[in-house]
């Protein structure tokens, strides 16, 4: 028997999957879907794999090498999960291997050393250095912990003389977690006849045996029964020794905790609206068949009601489901919503979670110990079966789309497995992507609305601050004197404020007021990035960073300071305007440690604040009844992204952070400050009008041949000479131009918007098509080409409908 599979050689990545012999021993617990370690290439290497297929025969026989070991008796991925690999490598232009491992947690990744193995033992009398860095070990690990860089000229001298060998071994990162347990072993009138014979001054064995006098017939962890009884672990084992009761050790799960217990919700009343849109939705549910919903409501209109009753409903017909919210912010507040519904049936996956959780998380899963899933983006490779709904909060959150191979977006994944099982794909957003807007227009998706706020309340009010005006009266260009009224006024009432510093396509960097010099990246083309806490000038993407200096380097003046301005300085800005308030920040550097997201807004919940201060962050999700107040500081620095979605981005934003006001009874009230009072993004937002904003930028779109009525495919090339890279760029564009449809538009190819990013530079070309095969057929040649061009220091990057033009 022969298994076809897919090997992790980074520098190799091939589509094609090898032939291997699998020897007798290995033959009967095989089976698709598992990881093996094979040899791969010349030399003592081997690599981890995936079995994608068994076969009886195999084309060419000969010299096949033999699966040497099979990483777990049960396979990682089940039959779905090997054909949706297979199609979004293809879909996407990635390899397999990179898809087979976004699907898996990271700890399944392998994790490669070397060890030195001692062949002839005797050789060593004359080399006492070597001889006693084995130290009669056969085999010692292979790495410069272990081995000093001084030994490796001996080493080499021994290799060749075949007294040592260097070995390639796979190690195997996910580790299970046990705990001992105990159990009692003896009946009750036992331990009662050895109560009553202890002596009385035998106080911890007194507790033990009350304590196994009425323990249930089962095994629990010793850590409990030490902590509840008062007991030590001594005290334990002495009992077990006498017989009296057996140890052993079972597997533990490493459970995500949230900053505070969970209380369990019953299901509301639904609305008039959130009746229809559930109707439908579960009706679709009940029945193995595909549809997608778009469920487009306002902010505060109860979608997250209508998610949890229709999962309820999945359930409720023995199906599983699994909902997607944005990386970060919304995670503990979604995931607390979620769990106080369906408790422990829930799993939670996301990248704040240590690599143990996640394994856990993904292994109770995998069982089929829970029915539900809530997690970000790669949470949408969960391996539930039978799913009968999914679920995609936010929809048209760029968080969804992979920024690196594989460059996959979760909606179309979702769209993949809803098809393969007749399930119900669930996108909801107060204001869609206009991608899935127009397909809901078109008939492929169904449009559902709630167009009011569930809680009898209204949509907030808004205001727009001209700042040209504003900086002209009160000469400060954070905080309008309208702003600081209503804020003022809010304090006085003991309400909330939500203030949002759209950082966003928002230079803060350090300027010169003389000579106009910027500090950039001596690696990149960007301007450094400042930050305060740190005291250095960082690159964002490269890691550079360097002292923030007190004088210009070109002309020596001292007035070179920071321009724009950063969440820091907004807070000691409020500590000067209004003392009394008292102010959270959460951006970046606030939410850095684990859980640190749940306990701001925790504490904000709490009232322990006035003011919550965050980028755009903060724009999602939060649902405080007490805020009545949202400010953004600077509301069009988006409107300036060198991307065809610059308005768009805006509009959603806007939209969404001004959704954060008067959730409740209390009305809610939104300053909107911005240099472009006239954009029609900002007036849109203003009056949250999201249809019209639809059919105006969709005018725009068609007008300039843009998603939606044009799909878009972004290639890059990177090089670290620039003439190279451009070389490539134009052999390509050239050679493609040859090949595509008659109506595909080709865009450059020109300098990326970053040009060169850790000492490469950047080209790119955009591609608009319509239908075009023979340009998907070429693209997928080029990604295999890219392979031999690495070899030439080309990187080639293929990206279908990016979501990020830098
Ligand atoms: P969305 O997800 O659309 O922004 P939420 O689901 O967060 O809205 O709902 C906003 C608020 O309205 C929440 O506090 C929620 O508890 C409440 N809510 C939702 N549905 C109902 C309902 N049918 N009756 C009463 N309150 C509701
Ligand atoms: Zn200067
Ligand atoms: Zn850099």
């Amino acid at each position: 028997m022969y298994a076809q599979v897919i090997v992790d050689v980074p520098t190799m990545q091939t589509n094609r999957p090898y032939t291997y012999r699998i020897p007798t021993p290995i033959l009967e617990i095989l089976r698709r879907g598992m990881r093996v370690v094979v040899p791969f290439g010349k030399g003592n290497r081997f690599v981890q794999g995936f079995v994608v297929d068994i076969k009886e025969d195999a084309q060419q026989t000969e010299q096949l090498k033999e699966i040497v070991q099979v990483v777990e008796m049960n396979p990682v991925l089940n039959d779905e999960l090997l054909k949706l690999a297979s199609w979004l490598a293809e879909y996407n232009f990635a390899f397999q291997i990179s898809v087979l491992q976004t699907m898996l947690p990271n700890v399944m990744r392998a994790k490669y050393g070397k060890v030195l193995r001692l062949l002839e033992p005797d050789q060593l009398r004359d080399w006492p250095q070597i001889a006693l860095l084995f130290s009669d070990r056969g085999e010692i690990p292979f790495d410069s912990d272990n081995v000093d860089s001084e030994l490796l000229p001996q080493l080499l001298k021994l290799q060749k003389k075949h007294v040592i060998e260097i070995g390639y071994l796979v190690k195997n990162r996910a580790k299970v977690k046990m705990v001992n347990v105990l159990k009692p072993i003896k009946d009750v009138s036992f331990y009662q006849k050895q109560l009553q014979q202890l002596r009385p001054s035998a106080v911890k064995q007194a507790r033990l045996l009350t304590f196994l006098l009425q323990a249930p017939q089962k095994f629990v962890p010793v850590k409990d029964v030490i902590n509840r009884h008062h007991l030590d672990y001594a005290i334990i084992k002495q009992v077990e020794n006498k017989g009296w009761l057996v140890q052993s050790q079972i597997e533990s799960y490493r459970i995500p905790k949230l900053q505070t217990p969970v209380q369990p919700s019953q299901p509301l009343p639904l609305n008039d609206e959130q009746k229809q849109a559930y109707t439908a939705i579960i009706a679709n549910v009940v029945q193995p068949k595909t549809q997608t919903f778009l469920l487009e409501g306002v902010t505060g209109s109860g979608k997250t009601e209508v998610y949890l009753q229709s999962i309820a409903q999945a359930l409720a017909v023995g199906k599983t489901a699994l909902m997607l919210v944005p990386e970060i912010t919304l995670t503990p507040q979604m995931v607390r919503r979620v769990k106080s519904r369906f408790g422990d049936d829930v799993a939670v996956m996301h990248s704040g979670l240590s690599d143990g959780e996640r394994y856990d998380e993904w292994r109770r899963v995998q069982r089929g110990e829970v029915h539900v899933v809530v997690g970000a983006r790669s949470a949408i490779f969960a391996p539930l079966t039978n799913i009968g709904l999914i679920i995609i909060d936010e929809e048209h959150e760029t968080s969804y789309k992979q920024d690196d191979n594989p460059r996959y977006h979760a909606r179309d994944v979702a769209q993949w497995r809803v098809d393969y099982y007749g399930a119900t794909l669930l996108l909801g957003s107060a204001t869609p992507s206009l991608e899935s807007r127009a397909r809901a227009q078109k008939g492929v998706y169904q449009l559902l609305s709630l167009t009011k706020r569930a809680t009898q309340g209204v949509l907030p009010t808004t205001e727009i601050v001209d700042m040209r005006e504003s900086i002209k009266f009160n000469n400060d260009d954070v905080l309008s004197p309208q702003l600081l009224d209503s804020m003022q006024e809010k304090l006085d009432r003991q309400e909330q404020i939500v203030l949002m510093l759209n950082r966003r396509g928002y230079a803060n960097f350090i300027i010169c007021r003389d000579c106009g010099y910027t500090p950039r990246c001596v690696n990149c083309d960007v301007a450094l990035t400042v930050h305060k806490d740190v005291g250095r000038l960082i690159c964002h993407y490269c890691g550079y960073n360097e002292l923030i200096p007190h004088q210009c380097k070109i002309c020596g003046s001292k007035r070179i300071r920071q321009f724009g301005t950063g969440t820091q300085k907004v807070v000691e800005h409020l500590k000067e305007v209004l003392p009394q308030a008292r102010v959270l920040r959460m951006d970046v550097d606030t939410t850095r440690k684990k859980g640190a997201v749940d306990k701001l807004l925790t504490s904000f919940g709490n009232h322990e604040a006035d003011i919550l201060l965050g980028t755009q962050m903060i724009a999602k999700g939060l649902d405080f009844p007490d805020v009545t107040l949202v400010g953004i500081l600077n509301a069009d620095t988006t409107l300036t992204l060198p991307d065809f979605r610059a308005s768009e981005r805006t509009f959603q934003l806007l939209t969404q952070v001004s959704g954060r006001a008067g959730r409740a009874q209390k009305p809610g009230h939104v300053i909107l400050q911005t240099f472009n009072p006239e954009h029609y993004a900002i007036q849109l937002a203003k009056d949250q009008d999201y249809e019209a904003f639809y059919h105006q930028e969709m005018a725009l779109r068609h007008a300039w041949h843009y998603t939606p009525y044009y799909f878009t495919i972004q290639i890059k090339f990177a090089h670290e000479q620039v003439d190279k890279a451009a070389k490539f760029a134009f052999e390509t564009t050239n050679w493609l131009k040859g090949i595509v449809e008659k109506d595909t538009i080709m865009l450059g190819p020109a300098p990326s918007t970053i040009s060169r990013i850790k000492n490469k530079y950047y080209y790119r070309v955009v591609i608009k098509y319509r239908f075009d095969q023979h340009l998907m057929q070429a693209l997928t040649e080029l990604m295999h080409k890219g392979q031999q061009l690495q070899r030439q220091g080309v990187t080639i990057m293929i990206d279908r409908e990016p979501v990020n033009f830098i």
